[in-house]
C-alpha cells in the first residue's frame, strides 16, 4: 500500500455507533450494543479500536486525527445485500408480472445487452455508486450469462476495493437462445472466472445456477463438482418463490423429495450457499437447510412487487433448527437498493404473516445477519477490531419530517424503528469501505472517488 494512501495512517471517526453483541433473534434488545459517545479508530483499511470514546481517545497515540460526525449522525456497520442481480438495474420497476412472466418479458432481455461489454461496465459502474450513496458496503451479485458480465463487475469493485461476491449465471435451457450456456461450458467459464477473480483483494466467486428451472441435471451436476473442486468458493441461487415455479421444478425432477432437495441431491447445499426467497417451503426443506448451514436471503420488496407471498420467519427461526437468514434488495424484481425501505418492507412482510419485527431484528439483518448468511462474519457485519472498515454513517434527522418524529423516541430501539419505517437514502450520510471515505452526501456536486475515469 503507498505511503499515501490515507487508509494506511490512523484515522478516528466519533460519534454515536451501532453495534452488535449478539443475534437479537436469540437475545432480544441485548444483542444490540449502543453508545451515545463512540469512537472507531481504522488503519490499514481495518478496525482497530471501536468502543466508547474516554476508552478509545485514551488509547490512541498523540496527534491521531479525530473527526467529529455532525450531530444527530449514527456509525453502524455497513449494510450487506445478499442477493441482486445488477444486470436487472435498467428494468426496475417494469410492470405487472409475476416471476415466470417476469423473468420472459424483462430480465431476459435486459440480460442479453450483457453481451456488449459496454453496456456490463457502464451499469456495473452505475449499480456500485448506487451501493454506496445507500451504504451498501457488500453484495452477493448475480451477474449474466455473459463472462464479460462478471469481469465488468469485479474491475468496477476491484476499484473501489470493495469486498464483493458475485458469478456468472448458469443457464442451459427454459432461456432464449443468446442466453444459454452449456453444462460443460458453463462449468468451463465458471472455473476460469474463479481463477481470475475468486480471492484477489476482497472479491469472490458465487457459482451462480439461476434456479432449478433453467439448468438442466447435468448443469446442476457440474456446478456442484466445481463447488467440491474449490469449496471455498460461494453457491448462489433461487428456491421456492412462487407457486407455478414449485410446479414446473417438481415436473422437471419428479425424483427429487421436493425443491431443496434438488440442489442437495446436486451437492448445492451447505455454508457458503445462499438461495433468493424460499417463501414456501416446508418443513423437512427448512431442516435440510438448517442440517447443512445453507442461508436464504429474504427479499422483501421482491416478494411484495411480484407477488410471491410472505416469509415465514416463526418457520425460519424455530429454536430448535434456526437457519441462517440475510436481507436483500433482489434488484430488479425489488423495487429499492434502499436498505432503510427494505428493512421498512420486510417489517410489514413480516407483519403479513404474524411476525412483529423489531428493528434490533431488521438492522442485524442488514449487517451481521447478512455476513453471517454468507459465511463472512469473521470480515464483515460489525465494528470490533480486526474486522474489516467498513461503516454506514446514517443522519437520524434527515428530513424535517423524521425530525420531529425523533423528538419523541425514547430508545435507540424506536430511534432505528423510526429510521426503518420513513427513512431512505437521504439518511445515508457517509459510506466508508476499508477505512476510506468512499461517499459523502454532504459533499455536494463531488461524484464517488471512483467514479472520475
Ligand atoms: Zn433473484
Amino acid at each position: 500500500m503507498p505511503a499515501s494512501d490515507p487508509s494506511s495512517s490512523l484515522l478516528a471517526l466519533r460519534g454515536a455507533m451501532l453495534s452488535w453483541n449478539g443475534d437479537p433473534f436469540e437475545r432480544g434488545d441485548a444483542a444490540m450494543a449502543f453508545d451515545s459517545d463512540a469512537v472507531v479508530a481504522m488503519r490499514g483499511g481495518r478496525i482497530l479500536h471501536a468502543g466508547p470514546a474516554a476508552g478509545v481517545l485514551r488509547g490512541l497515540p498523540a496527534g491521531t486525527r479525530v473527526e467529529r460526525l455532525p450531530r444527530d449522525s449514527l456509525m453502524m456497520p455497513g449494510f450487506v445485500d445478499c442477493h441482486v442481480h445488477y444486470p436487472q438495474l435498467p428494468v426496475i420497476g417494469s410492470y405487472g408480472a409475476r416471476l415466470l412472466d417476469w423473468l420472459d418479458r424483462y430480465t431476459f432481455p435486459a440480460e442479453a445487452a450483457f453481451a456488449d461489454p459496454r453496456v456490463a461496465r457502464r451499469v456495473a459502474r452505475d449499480y456500485l455508486d448506487e451501493n454506496l450513496r445507500q451504504g451498501i458496503t457488500t453484495a452477493a451479485v448475480f451477474c449474466t450469462v455473459h463472462p464479460g458480465s462478471v469481469d465488468a463487475l469485479m474491475r468496477e469493485a476491484a476499484r473501489r476495493s470493495l469486498r464483493l461476491i458475485a458469478g456468472k449465471v448458469l443457464m442451459d435451457r427454459h432461456a432464449p437462445r443468446a442466453l444459454r450456456d452449456t453444462a460443460k461450458r458453463g462449468y468451463d467459464e465458471s472455473k476460469a472466472l474463479i481463477a481470475r477473480w475468486h480471492g484477489r483483494g476482497r472479491l469472490g466467486y458465487a457459482i451462480t445456477p439461476r434456479y432449478a428451472v433453467t439448468s438442466s441435471p447435468a448443469q446442476l451436476e457440474a456446478a456442484g463438482a466445481l463447488w467440491r473442486e474449490h469449496p471455498d468458493c460461494w453457491v448462489q441461487s433461487h428456491v421456492s418463490e412462487n407457486a407455478d415455479e414449485i410446479a414446473w421444478v417438481r415436473r422437471l425432477y419428479p425424483r427429487a423429495r421436493d425443491y431443496v432437495d434438488v440442489y442437495v441431491r446436486h451437492g448445492l447445499a451447505g455454508r457458503r450457499a445462499i438461495y433468493g426467497h424460499g417463501i414456501h417451503l416446508r418443513e423437512r426443506e427448512w431442516r435440510a437447510f438448517a442440517a447443512s448451514g445453507t442461508a436464504i436471503a429474504h427479499c422483501p420488496t421482491s416478494n411484495l412487487f411480484l407477488g410471491s407471498g410472505f416469509f415465514r420467519w416463526d418457520r425460519a427461526k424455530r429454536r430448535d433448527r434456526p437457519v441462517r437468514v440475510g436481507l436483500a434488495t433482489d434488484v430488479g424484481g425489488g423495487t429499492t437498493l434502499s436498505f432503510l425501505r427494505t428493512m421498512g418492507e420486510a417489517y410489514k412482510v413480516a407483519q403479513g404473516a404474524g411476525w412483529a419485527m423489531p428493528a434490533a431484528q431488521a438492522f442485524w439483518l442488514a449487517t451481521q445477519g447478512g455476513a453471517r448468511a454468507l459465511d463472512l462474519d469473521g470480515a464483515i457485519g460489525n465494528l470490533a477490531p480486526g474486522l474489516e472498515a467498513d461503516l454506514v454513517v446514517l443522519d437520524l434527522a434527515s428530513t424535517p419530517f423524521i425530525a420531529q418524529r425523533m423528538a419523541s423516541v425514547r430508545d435507540i430501539g424506536e430511534a432505528l424503528f423510526v429510521q426503518m419505517t420513513l427513512g431512505d437514502d437521504r439518511a445515508v450520510r457517509q459510506t466508508w469501505i476499508a477505512g476510506r471515505k468512499a461517499c459523502d452526501r454532504d459533499d455536494a456536486g463531488a461524484p464517488p472517488q471512483a467514479r472520475r475515469r
